[in-house]
């Protein structure tokens, strides 16, 4: 497997090239846009990994499948369902879903921000510097890692320029679908999007979903697993936004990108992928990542389809 990876890293290199580093979150514009690095951990926990495996990067919106089995753990699967719907959006991360006069719950979907910006709002604690923490502490158990923390200069670069996620916290308060502070919740998300991972992290996660809750080798049950499948899913029809009906073609595995370069991927039952490269397409994923998943896929025949 280690051999594969590092020939796939080095065909898929050149095309970090054709991506461009996300600009808007302006921290995130200094990242290197010729990296590319992978990492899998298998069903019985086999670890293999190429390239800059080891790169630590920020989150993102792969934050957005934690945040919502968070919200799955702490009020049951009505509760959340009946506040942010499952619908795929087929529009970009930051598109305001608001065609008429009313915003519905089910016009939301757990994958986009205003789903996601909603979701913080259902994670329990008295306050939400807890509520953050909570999120910190399930991430950090998925991914086996204890280190796990929020890069402060991100989270600042993306609260000074976050006009848009502000405008739909604000949105969904005048559409009464959330009660809380607009200001608290956004700063509770723009941290959870701050997390510093690597590609380990994001394979020992996508792993968790792969084997439906379970951590391997030891089998650990860190979730139920209907949750899982409640992810998965949601992950499968959304996780790549206005991308994901050509993802499902190419790829055909549940799985969530993020602005800061990475992908985590899942394929049930076999194992979790973790991948980074910086440079992103038009839709806002990262473009050698998906090349390079797109090639393992086909090596390992890893589509669900
Ligand atoms: N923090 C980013 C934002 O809200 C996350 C978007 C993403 O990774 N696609 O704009």
């Amino acid at each position: 497997m280690d051999a594969l990876l590092e020939k796939l890293v080095e065909e898929n290199r050149p095309f970090t090239r054709e991506g461009r580093v996300a600009g808007y979150i302006p921290e995130l514009a200094k990242a290197d846009r010729d990296e590319l690095g992978i990492c899998v951990v298998s069903s019985d926990g086999r670890i293999s990994s190429a390239g800059e495996y080891g790169r630590t990067f920020t989150i993102q919106s792969i934050i957005k499948p934690i945040l919502l089995l968070l919200a799955l753990m702490d009020n049951g699967e009505d509760t959340v369902r009946a506040r942010v719907g499952v619908e795929a959006t087929g529009k970009p991360f930051d598109a305001i879903n608001y065609t008429d006069q009313a915003l519905l719950s089910e016009h939301l979907n757990p994958m986009v921000n205003m789903g996601a910006i909603l979701l913080c709002t259902l994670i329990h604690g008295t306050s939400y510097p807890q509520r953050l923490e909570r999120l910190l502490e399930l991430t950090r158990r998925l991914a086996g890692n204890p280190s796990l923390s929020v890069d402060e200069a991100v989270y600042r670069s993306e609260k000074q320029t976050g006009s848009r996620n502000r405008a739909m916290a604000f949105l969904l308060e005048s559409c009464g679908l959330l009660h809380d502070d607009p200001e608290e919740v956004l700063d509770c998300y723009f941290r959870a999007c701050s997390i510093r991972v690597d590609c380990r992290d994001l394979a020992h996660i996508a792993c968790t979903f792969a084997v439906r809750g379970r951590r391997p080798p030891s089998g650990e049950q860190l979730f139920p697993a209907r949750y899982a499948h409640y992810v998965n899913a949601v992950l499968m029809t959304c996780g790549m936004y206005n991308g994901s009906g050509d993802f499902a073609v190419k790829v055909g595995l549940p799985a969530k990108s993020g602005v800061g370069g990475g992908i985590m991927a899942v394929s049930p039952a076999r194992m979790g992928i973790g991948i980074y490269s910086p440079g992103l397409d038009e839709k806002g994923n990262s473009l050698a990542g998906i090349r390079l998943l797109e090639q393992l896929g086909r090596r390992l025949s890893l589509s669900i389809f």
